[in-house]
């Protein structure tokens, strides 16, 4: 079979859509079909190298995608041949304090498919069987593939973690991006007043479409100050970070006091300064979210299922052209989710 892999970090010249062995299903593992994949910016950071993660090469990158069930393996008794699936990448051991109280993304050796172990955009790949969910008839392949690690991180970082409420104010921040345009829906779904910044005019036309009331382009115009104009000095109850870098002192600031930032990643730098000043006087919560748990992921995927919330598809790729995709990531092209099909599935 084809896959995507790269054998060294590095520049996007790395990844090759090269000939691999044919996967097949261990016990407990499903081997599926694969009829699309999705891109996220963590596949950025593992083909570039993460500190502490020593992975065997060559890698196959990859952690969300969806297909159909090819086989089984001995044990699994939840899916069988034919059946519509889709990954969910995170991989919790199921014994630990954490896991046994219900919250497998605090899971003391969580780690994704495709960050730390082999990961999924491949012409076939095999899985544990929790780590998949069923896609109902009608549900397309890019959907489903798209939806399930933006939209459960989304989901928890609002929903579980900053316990978003009806009536509450929420700033999403780079609502072009994957995690960006989920939880400006969810957000919009929970009663929400909602702003959302984003970098061209055209993005945030799109964002306005899916449910922001308010829009910034802060590429023209400082979003901290753009907020205390627009919330009549007040800021939000809730800012969704996901960039870190530049915004993160910018995000404190467009806070209400006792206003929550909630934060899932640092695509623009993990060590920003804060000024503890402004966190203790106004009294702010700076929360930490990362995936979600299977209860939380089937909650926010029946609403992608059901058409509640939209996935916006950028572009869509034949996976040799995974380094296009990654360029289109890394220069922040375009609105929504960026799809690899493989090549196979194109021909046909
Ligand atoms: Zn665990």
């Amino acid at each position: 079979m084809h896959a995507v892999q790269f054998a060294d970090h590095g520049d996007r010249d790395v990844i090759e859509y090269a000939q691999r062995p044919d996967p097949s299903a261990g016990r407990g593992e499903v081997l599926v079909d694969v009829k699309a994949g999705a891109l996220n910016h963590l596949d950025v950071w593992t083909r570039r190298g993460l500190p502490g993660i020593d992975l065997e090469m060559p890698h196959v990158p990859g952690s969300d995608m969806a297909g159909v069930v090819e086989s089984v393996g001995d044990g699994v008794t939840r899916f069988e041949p034919g059946d519509r699936v889709a990954l969910t990448a995170g991989v919790s051991c199921g014994e630990c304090e954490f896991c046994r109280d219900g919250e497998e993304s605090q899971c003391v050796n969580y780690h994704l498919i495709g960050e730390h172990v082999p990961g999924v955009h491949a012409e076939y790949a095999a899985v544990p069987e929790d780590n998949l969910v069923a896609v109902p008839v009608g549900v397309d392949w890019e959907t489903a593939a798209a939806a399930p690690l933006v939209f459960q991180t989304a989901w928890r970082m609002l929903m579980t973690r900053a316990e978003l409420r009806a009536g509450e104010s929420v700033l999403v921040l780079g609502a072009s991006g994957g995690v960006g345009h989920a939880a400006v829906q969810i957000a919009d779904f929970a009663g929400a007043e909602v702003f959302a910044t984003a970098s061209t005019d055209e993005k945030l036309e799109y964002a306005r479409e899916i449910g922001a009331d308010h829009v910034v382009n802060y590429e023209e115009t400082d979003f901290a100050s753009e907020l205390y104009e627009l919330t009549d000095g007040r800021g939000v109850d809730v800012v969704v970070d996901h960039v870190g870098g530049e915004t993160w002192d910018d995000s404190l600031k467009s806070l209400a006091k006792g206003g929550r930032l909630v934060t899932c990643g640092a695509t623009a730098g993990a060590t920003p300064e804060t000024n503890i000043n402004r966190v203790f006087w106004n009294q702010l919560s700076i929360l930490g979210s990362t995936m979600a748990t299977p209860g939380e992921v089937d909650d926010v995927l029946a609403k992608v299922w059901d058409g509640t919330f939209e996935v916006r598809v950028r572009d869509r790729l034949p996976m040799s052209e995974t380094a296009r995709a990654h360029e289109l990531l890394e220069d922040r092209e375009g609105f929504g989710k960026v799809v690899v099909v493989p090549d196979s599935e194109l021909d046909e």
